[in-house]
């Protein structure tokens, strides 16, 4: 008999048809989220589980009796409660790699659109507002190249972004993280420096680390008081990496001249959110890895982890902490 996955988002036609080759399967095909009762039941007879961002915690898996995998189709594996899941001897994957490039391509759209005001003066356009020549101050931005970048989290996806830096904009590069990388340092020529050091001297700071008990609120008003006032903050990891309320009234009060967000403390952003209402702040939903190749790829990735712990043999991306 073959195991019974369930899938709790809509997926291609394509990784259907993978899964339908190994799996009995079921998808939750509705674009809005599935409720947790709904996947409470489901999860009953689930051998497997292929999601991303659905919370992994002690009452879902009392729920299962038969799981054996959950493939997360995302790298950030925060969802997981990795002590209930080695309790119950369950395998998590996630999806490293394939989309470190599309993730780095939004970094720098994000330093990019902050730095020239690209989606402000988007706005300014299109609101029938351009009255002024280019040579007026009002219009001006910040340069990039050139410039210091200083990257939080220094992995996968920060070499990538350390390399667009260091190639295609000459920028001297500084980075923190918990460990050194000297074979990223030989690549990128990035520069290993204190937390403080990096706060201190960069003009765009990319935060890019996973979020953990460690890094909960990694950015607060302490560190916003220690950039520079003409920095631009970038956030890619996750949204609870950084006090929100302290970035507003980072962002308010001028502490630092802009940021750039792919992530927020609550996911879809709350419509009285103030963010929302600041102009210095460029706002996408939670795109980093959102291309069509990108996705397929992390889906394809995803379902294989998902068949091989299936059949038994050792999926290639179980996440560090259940290896
Ligand atoms: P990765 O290769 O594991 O890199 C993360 C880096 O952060 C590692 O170098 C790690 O250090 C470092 N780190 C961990 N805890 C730290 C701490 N307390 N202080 C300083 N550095 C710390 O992961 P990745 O593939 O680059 O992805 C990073 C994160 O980006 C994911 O976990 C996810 O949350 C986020 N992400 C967001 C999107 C999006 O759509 N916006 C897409 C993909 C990923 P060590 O090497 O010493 O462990």
């Amino acid at each position: 008999m073959k195991p019974f996955v369930y899938v709790t988002k809509p997926v291609p036609k394509e990784i259907e048809e993978m899964l339908a080759e190994h799996c009995e399967y079921e998808i939750w095909t509705s674009r809005e989220r599935i409720p947790r009762t709904t996947l409470l039941e489901k999860i009953k007879e689930a051998d497997g589980l292929l999601t991303s961002g659905t919370k992994i915690d002690r009452e879902l898996l009392s729920n299962a009796l038969k799981l054996k995998i959950v493939s997360n189709n995302s790298v950030g594996y925060d969802n997981f409660d990795i002590e209930a899941m080695k309790e119950k001897s369950v395998i998590g994957t996630h999806t490293p790699y394939i989309l470190d490039d599309t993730v780095a391509d939004l970094a720098f759209g994000l330093i990019l659109s902050s730095a020239r005001r690209i989606a402000e003066l988007d706005r300014y356009v299109r609101e029938g507002k351009w009255t002024k020549s280019e040579d007026d101050e009002s219009l001006f931005g910040s340069d990039v190249h050139h410039r210091t970048l200083g990257i939080i989290g220094m992995g996968r996806i920060g070499e990538q972004v350390a390399k667009r830096a260091a190639l295609g904009f000459d920028m001297e590069v500084l980075y923190y993280s918990r460990s050194r990388k000297p074979d990223t340092e030989k690549k990128t020529g990035a520069v290993y420096t204190g937390f403080h050091e990096l706060l201190e001297r960069s003009d765009f700071i990319v935060l890019v680390t996973p979020l953990t008990d460690e890094t909960y609120r990694l950015i607060g008003e302490a560190e916003f008081k220690k950039m520079k006032p003409s920095s631009i903050f970038i956030n890619i990891s996750r949204g609870k990496t950084v006090d929100e309320q302290a970035l507003i009234q980072a962002l308010k009060e001028g502490w630092i001249k802009g940021a750039g967000l792919d992530v927020f403390e609550k996911e879809p952003i709350e419509k009285d959110n103030p963010l929302l209402s600041l102009s210095n702040v460029t706002l996408v939903p939670h795109i980093g890895s959102s291309t069509h190749v990108t996705h397929v790829n992390m889906l394809k990735s995803a379902v294989q982890n998902l068949i091989d712990g299936l059949q038994g043999k050792r999926p290639k991306d179980i996440v560090k902490e259940l290896r």
